[in-house]
């Protein structure tokens, strides 16, 4: 058998397109059909995770949508636990019970921690896809663009693709060649009498080429840390500590891997007037005496910069909030916290004036308070 078997003992293909194991040939290859049409990344432009699951869909026919190779499939997942290799319910349950000394080798190449170790010369041991790491950055905002969202540029020096190589790992000019020992294939055959099992490539580590030149910059690893920007959109209403998530802008993937993604940490920073609560502003604005008690036509700022007319009704008690719907920038409303001043310094007039008030308002307000 020649085909890379790790997959099959790892992977169970009739559950990764919904068949049932008995499925017919004519069923799976429907069941594929409706799959590969969902998943295209040409109908899902950008999700990743659609991508991921019509490449496991497209390995999965490869396999038992072909006779043959479903015939082979099926042997091997079922010569596993009977074989006595495997104990438990088969290699899906994990918890392999090793019966041989040197199986612990084989079982290591199988999933990948076996050491390669046999790469001579200038050659590097290329290894197999692996996806970028998640970075994450801080931004910070003016309250203005946190409240009604803007498009930035980010400014970071990170990990990123070989500018150079554009990822490849090869010197410009060279290119990676087919390693020799799996002939491209990346994996290896290892004859165990009962049947034949493969096992990542030892010379190429199942990358199926190898790095002849390794290019200057990044050493052949496909990466280098450069100053980079990236755009970013930042949506209306922010708040400090919230992170935006940019799929795909994080560490580069190597060896045909994803990439992470970036976060962006937000933090806003505080306005001098206006506050938030929820998707509203808040607003403090001082009334005097006269205007709690009389009533007033008054104009209060908003984000933009422009005044608003408002009516404070006659009897406004200090601490009152009025809604202006709208006016709070592009997300919500403007709540106005009336404040009543009380002076504390009167002229002779402003006295008098007061001293009159009092003597024309009979009775106590703690009248219902006396015992
Ligand atoms: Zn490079
Ligand atoms: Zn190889």
């Amino acid at each position: 058998m020649t085909e890379p078997q790790r997959e099959w003992f790892e992977k169970d293909y009739y559950k990764v397109l919904g068949v049932a194991e008995g499925a017919s040939a004519k069923e799976i290859t429907k069941a594929y059909r409706k799959l590969a049409r969902e998943l295209h990344p040409d109908a899902n432009p950008g999700d990743t995770a659609a991508e991921e699951r019509f490449k496991a869909v497209s390995a999965a026919y490869d396999v038992i949508g072909d006779d043959e190779k479903r015939k082979a499939y099926d042997e091997v997942r079922r010569m596993g636990p009977t074989a006595g290799m495997f104990g438990g319910a088969g290699p899906s349950a994990g918890g392999f019970n090793v019966g041989f000394d040197d199986i612990g080798d084989l079982l290591g190449g199988l999933f990948g921690r076996g050491g390669g170790g046999r790469s001579g010369g200038r050659q590097q041991q290329a290894s197999r896809a692996q996806q970028g790491a998640d970075l994450e950055t801080e931004l910070s905002l003016d309250f203005t663009d946190a409240v009604n969202g803007l498009e930035t540029e980010i400014h970071l020096t990170s990990e990123a693709t070989c500018s150079t190589c554009n990822g490849v790992g090869s010197a410009p000019g060279s290119a990676p060649t087919k390693c020799g020992v799996c002939d491209g294939s990346g994996m290896q055959n290892d004859n165990q009498g009962f049947f034949s099992m493969s096992r990542p490539c030892g010379q190429c580590g199942g990358r199926g080429s190898l790095i002849t030149d390794p290019c200057r910059t990044c050493q052949g690893s496909g990466g280098e840390v450069r100053a980079r920007d990236v755009k970013v959109r930042i949506p209306a209403g922010v708040k400090t500590g919230q992170r935006i998530r940019l799929k795909g802008r994080g560490g580069p993937g190597r060896f045909g891997g994803q990439p992470g993604d970036l976060f962006v940490k937000v933090r806003v920073k505080d306005h001098p007037l206006f506050g938030r609560q929820g998707r509203d502003l808040t607003l403090e604005v001082p009334i005097t005496f006269p205007e709690a008690v009389l009533g007033a036509d008054i104009s209060v700022p908003t984000l933009g910069g422009e005044m608003v007319k408002m009516r404070i009704p006659a009897g406004t008690t200090s601490g009152r909030t009025f809604r202006l719907r709208g006016k709070g920038g592009d997300t919500g409303d403007l709540l106005v916290t009336a404040t009543v001043l009380i002076p504390d310094q009167l002229s002779d007039e402003q006295r008098a004036a007061v001293e009159s008030f009092a003597a024309a308002s009979p009775g106590s307000p703690r009248a219902h308070l006396e015992v």
